[in-house]
């Protein structure tokens, strides 16, 4: 089965509609789907949007990921793009033809058979999973945060640990539980997720799911560099790391994970720490399909290679972005870090360069503007740094990080409706639990 392009205009197909591909599409739909000028078609392997940046609150259970998600179908309908569903395997750049997987149901019937779809101009953006060095034990025992159904399915096992301590009070007529998580990787996903558990502990027993205290959850921070977010400068890794252990969050850097069972993390210097729950946060890769996929020039973690026009190094009609391209600007050693900023602004910068591309033009070179990082720590704080370097923390950079996804939303749906689903929020949030305990 496949989707000949049979009309005279250059069709874009955009694969992943995630922090970049979806605002790509957008932006495309409104410039060039709605004038007629090009076919915009965006394929991903699920229904629904959320902001990746989001899912350390859904596993939490502090944000309910039903209220914050985006139907593909309804946005692609109203931003004059086409969504498809499907899972990309290949690229067959001679035919210039994506394959797409069969399509099953949740319960394993066949919905579609393969497929594949025709481009003019591909757009790779896929993004990127977790990278467990193929430690041992880690696929089996951890849980990482690449997606909706992880956070939900993290967010379903801290829950079903406090039910279990509830219920045991019943039978062994105790009220003392421990819960030992375990959060393997302190860069912001993991300092974020530390800081989101400890305040769902509290959550939990303010809610009656008092078996297990607040302070007898013990969450570890666990590091190899010598500080907690290495990448960012060491005096916001300062502020980060006292704000955590203030809140009673173990931090232990300098410690290489060897090896992980179902009941303790091993260390290379011999040490080893029990928990319950295990969350594999340190490094990413792009998807292993990517691994050299119709020759296109990948790294060692499976990044497509991309010039400064963010065409791929081997096929000019191929281009690609967010977490799943590596591009090192001009003059530096390192390409830049996976990150939304980056993935928003490439879309941004993609949206004129193809337009351009389809007007026969020459493509423009895309420049990266630091606007900096912040990393939330609580309802009431955050750290960072912005604008080159200057450091911010608490209520203020709380504010700045909120409106990160805000101005997300704003490229999504137009100031309008952001400011509605805005009020949404606020009015919802007063309405109903603080943590989502379903
Ligand atoms: C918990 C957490 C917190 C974070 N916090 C921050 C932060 O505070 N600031 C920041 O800058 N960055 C943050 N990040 C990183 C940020 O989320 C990513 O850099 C960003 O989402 C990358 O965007 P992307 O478009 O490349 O990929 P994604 O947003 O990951 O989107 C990829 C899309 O591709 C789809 N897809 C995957 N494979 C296929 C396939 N084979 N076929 C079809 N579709 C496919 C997926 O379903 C998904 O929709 C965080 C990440 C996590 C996990």
């Amino acid at each position: 089965m496949q989707l000949e392009n049979k009309n005279c205009k250059k069709r874009i197909v955009i694969v992943g509609g995630g922090a970049g591909g979806l605002e790509l599409a957008t932006r495309l739909g409104n410039r060039l789907g709605k004038k007629n000028k090009a076919e915009i078609i965006l394929v991903d392997a699920t229904l629904t949007h959320i902001w990746k940046p989001l899912l350390h609150e859904v596993a939490s259970g502090t944000l309910n990921s039903h209220d914050d998600e985006l139907n593909y179908f309804a946005h692609a309908n109203k931003n004059h793009f086409e969504f498809f569903l499907g899972k990309m395997i290949n690229i067959d750049r001679t035919e210039k033809k994506i394959q797409l997987a069969e399509l099953s149901s949740h319960l394993g019937e066949k919905i579609a058979p393969c497929r594949s779809i025709a481009y003019d101009i591909l757009v790779v953006s896929v993004g990127s999973t977790s990278n467990d060095f193929n430690t041992e034990g880690a696929k089996e025992h951890c849980v990482c945060l690449d997606s909706r159904a992880q956070a939900d399915y993290l967010q379903k096992e801290f829950l079903n640990l406090y039910l279990q301590a509830q219920a045991n009070t019943l039978i062994e007529d105790t009220q003392r539980s421990l819960l030992n998580i375990a959060i393997i990787g302190a860069g912001a996903t993991g300092v974020e997720l530390a800081a989101e558990l400890h305040f769902a502990a509290h959550q939990f027993c303010k809610y009656g799911l008092d078996s297990i205290q607040p302070d007898n959850v013990c969450i570890t921070l666990i590091e190899a560099a010598d500080r907690v977010l290495p990448v960012l400068n060491s005096k916001i890794s300062s502020l980060a790391e006292a704000e955590l252990v203030n809140m009673g969050i173990q931090v232990r850097t300098k410690s290489r994970v060897q090896k992980i069972d179902e009941t303790h993390i091993y260390f290379d210097d011999g040490t080893q720490l029990a928990a319950d729950l295990k969350v594999w946060s340190a490094g990413i890769k792009a998807p292993d399909f990517l691994n050299n996929i119709a020759e296109l020039e990948t790294n060692r973690i499976n990044q497509l290679i991309v010039k400064p026009t963010l065409q791929t190094t081997r096929d000019d009609s191929i281009f690609a972005m967010g977490d799943c391209a590596s591009y090192t600007p001009k003059g530096k050693e390192r390409p830049l870090a996976p990150r939304a900023q980056v993935a928003n602004q490439q879309a941004i910068f993609l949206e004129k360069a193809l337009a351009a591309y389809i007007a026969g033009q020459p493509l423009p070179e895309f420049v990266f503007k630091d606007k900096g990082s912040l990393v939330s720590l609580s309802d009431r704080n955050s750290v960072g740094h912005v604008m080159g370097n200057i450091n911010i923390e608490g209520f203020v950079a709380r504010l700045m990080y909120m409106s990160l996804y805000r101005f997300h939303q704003i490229a999504l749906h137009g100031l309008f409706k952001t400011s509605i689903l805005m009020l949404k929020d606020v009015l919802s949030k007063s309405a109903r639990p603080q943590l989502k305990m379903h």
